[in-house]
């Protein structure tokens, strides 16, 4: 009985911050996430903002080192912080949005309700997402599967646009595909940028394609 009263009490994890000091770095850590902008127009923007957030983040915690509040040290820069918000669009909302896109399709290929999606008739195959507006390359030849084995069956050219889009996809030809049909997917995925769908000028690795970035980006 001992034993389990023992089991049961509270423990703190080896390590465990203190709550006053979690919360401030909880709030340090608000006030330097100054995400990447969508448009390389915006940049200097994001730049601003992030050396403005970080001073101010070093005042404060100057004066922290002083007077040693750390929970008022902790309400002030979230104050701060909210008065200097991210009012530009940006690239982490879009993929993460086009990412969205990209599993409700995959969700729905699952389903098998992907051939017939758009109201007015879009025939194309599974694969091709919704705002691409290209036609198929040909028969359903392949499916492709991301990290979850959610699958979109797909034409080579929509399942070479779906995998390129995907972060740890694969490709697997289909029982009756021609032979190489994987392969001729998996090299032309290689050369497309995630998305390719998506207008506007691409210059961060994570837009690129994974050819491009292998290059290092030399011919952008
Ligand atoms: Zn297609």
């Amino acid at each position: 009985m001992a034993e389990s009263s023992i089991r049961q009490a509270p423990t703190s994890p080896v390590g465990a911050l203190p709550g006053p000091v979690a919360n401030l770095l909880a709030a340090i850590h608000a006030a330097l996430d100054v995400p990447l902008a969508d448009r390389p127009a915006d940049d200097r923007q994001r730049a601003d903002l992030l050396t403005r957030r970080a001073a101010d983040t070093k005042v404060l915690l100057e004066l922290c080192l002083v007077h040693g509040d750390l929970t008022r040290t902790a309400m002030r820069l979230r104050e701060w912080t909210a008065q200097n918000p991210v009012l530009y669009p940006t690239w982490q909302a879009r993929a993460e949005q086009a990412a969205a896109e990209e599993q409700a399709l995959l969700d729905e290929g699952e389903k098998g309700t992907a051939i017939c999606r758009t109201p007015g008739g879009d025939q194309r195959c599974p694969a091709a997402h919704p705002n691409d507006p290209t036609p198929c390359g040909g028969p359903v030849v392949v499916t492709v599967l991301d990290r979850t084995n959610a699958g979109a069956d797909g034409c080579e050219h929509h399942a070479a646009r779906l995998l390129a889009s995907l972060e740890g996809g694969r490709v697997y030809g289909l029982p009756d595909a021609p032979e190489g049909s994987a392969i001729h997917v998996f090299r032309a995925a290689d050369g497309i940028r995630p998305f390719p769908w998506v207008p506007g000028p691409r210059t961060r690795d994570e837009q690129l394609s994974r050819a491009e970035n292998r290059r290092g980006g030399e011919d952008r």
